[in-house]
């Protein structure tokens, strides 16, 4: 199978983490969320390992919990040691509840409102990725008001194209993250940061984009911000210590997708940091990464109960499910590719192409077209596997839906990280 902790059992199930999903249903109801900790936090330790073994001291990477995001998660991730990224109040919010220093967080975005810089620095935060100059004004500004010292990255787009989907490419000089080289408006960012008060420049940071398989895209991103860090030395004095070169090594969704050696690929963006540092005689700054997906994608699969099976002679076949875009709308927004598996049969062979239609009023709440399925009839448990990241993350109450709870597995354990939701917290915040 794709991932190696799914198997089929003898009885025809598919089993995750080795229990059976279709009893895992029965437990807990449908849509139902699962996650493999034990895989999580593999995946975890194969970065953190590699970035101790090929980059200069100091350098950690950090979890883009944008990617899935609950207490849980981000207490497994301080239990391993690797610092967090947050987009917004709501994720430091639930990180620093969960136990995560605020220290050791970077907050994202490229629209902080001045309650949301307030807020992050009472709790502590240890970096703002600043995006704008309206933004480091902003910083700047609230932490005098605050009488403190804020230190920053800033962002910068190197005009990469990862060859991703445009709306998960954000590297580019037109992209609405980041300061872009190309127009020297970059370099002037950071001679006007320089004569700010409050703040503490520590580095620069780029995303290219999400869903990359090669290290190309870093390699050159890495180039590109080592050449600017020489560049901003020579014209303002200023040594960058710190380079963060961003998220988005891809994840197998489907067959056709690469398997990815996660540790050999960083390995050759340290190759080419090392290089390129050499050539233009600056010290190898710490690096720093931060996955999302990659941490957590395969991890994750989600079950739903099939409701109906609607064949259009000569069309298509319909097979409905009670979940959709309210769970999953990556489709919806991107067209995501998914592999899903009739978990209730999954020892036959997938002899039907099928669309996968979510249960919401909407024509595009759709998982995925032309699927390959063993033909499914109503009651039949399927499984949409590589759910674990921009899932859960992205799930709404359109229509009124529940969210699904989330259940995490481990070898010997099991529980629920997220609750179901109910009716009545639908209903909690109507006055
Ligand atoms: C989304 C995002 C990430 C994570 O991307 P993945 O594809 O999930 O690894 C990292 N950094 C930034 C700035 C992002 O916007």
């Amino acid at each position: 199978m794709i991932h190696d902790n799914l198997n089929v059992a003898a009885n025809g199930h598919l089993c995750f983490v080795g229990r059976d999903t279709v009893a895992l249903a029965q437990k807990y109801g449908t849509p139902l969320y699962l996650m493999d900790e034990e895989k999580i936090r593999d995946r975890i330790r194969v970065y953190k390992k590699a970035f101790e073994d090929f980059f200069p001291e100091g350098s950690v990477p950090e979890y883009a919990s944008k990617a899935f995001s609950c207490k849980q998660i981000y207490r497994i991730v301080a239990e391993e040691g690797i610092n967090v990224d947050v987009v917004s109040v709501g994720e430091l919010y639930t990180a620093v509840k969960a136990g995560v220093s605020a220290k050791n967080c970077f907050y994202h975005g490229n629209n902080k409102t001045d309650a949301d810089i307030s807020f992050a620095i009472e709790q502590g935060i240890g970096h703002f990725v600043a995006d704008s100059l309206d933004e480091i004004y902003a910083i700047d500004a609230i932490a005098k008001q605050k009488e403190i010292i804020q230190p920053i990255f800033l962002r910068v787009t190197p005009d990469i194209d990862p060859h991703t989907h445009k709306k998960i490419a954000t590297g580019s000089v037109d992209s609405k993250f980041g300061i872009a080289i190309k127009t020297g408006q970059a370099l002037a960012a950071v001679k006007e940061i320089l004569t700010l008060n409050n703040i503490k420049l520590s580095g620069f940071h780029c995303h290219v984009g999400s869903q990359v398989f090669d290290s190309k895209p870093f390699c050159n991103s890495a180039e590109i911000m080592l050449e600017f860090i020489k560049e901003v030395n020579e014209q303002t004095g200023y040594m960058a210590k710190s380079l963060n070169l961003g998220g988005g090594f891809g994840v197998r969704y489907v067959e056709s997708d690469p398997v990815i050696d996660y540790r050999s690929k960083i390995k050759e963006v340290a190759d080419k940091v090392n290089e390129v540092s050499k050539k233009l005689q600056i010290p190898v700054p710490k690096i720093m990464m931060e996955p999302g997906r990659s941490l957590v994608a395969d991890s994750g699969i989600t079950l739903y109960t099939v409701g109906s099976v609607k064949e259009i002679p000569n069309y298509k076949t319909y097979v409905s499910v009670d979940g959709g875009m309210t769970d999953n709308p990556r489709y919806t927004l991107y067209e995501s590719k998914y592999t899903v598996i009739n978990a209730t049969n999954a020892d036959k062979e997938a002899d039907v192409k099928a669309v996968i239609a979510g249960r919401c009023c909407e024509s595009g709440d759709l998982i995925g077209e032309d699927i390959p399925i063993a033909k499914a009839r109503r009651g039949d448990i399927l499984a949409v596997l590589t759910t674990g990241a921009y899932n859960y993350s992205m799930a709404s109450n359109y229509n009124r839906v529940p969210r699904p709870p989330v259940v995490m597995l481990t070898k010997d354990n099991e529980y629920i990280a997220v609750k179901r939701e109910s009716l009545d917290d639908i209903i909690a915040l109507d006055e």
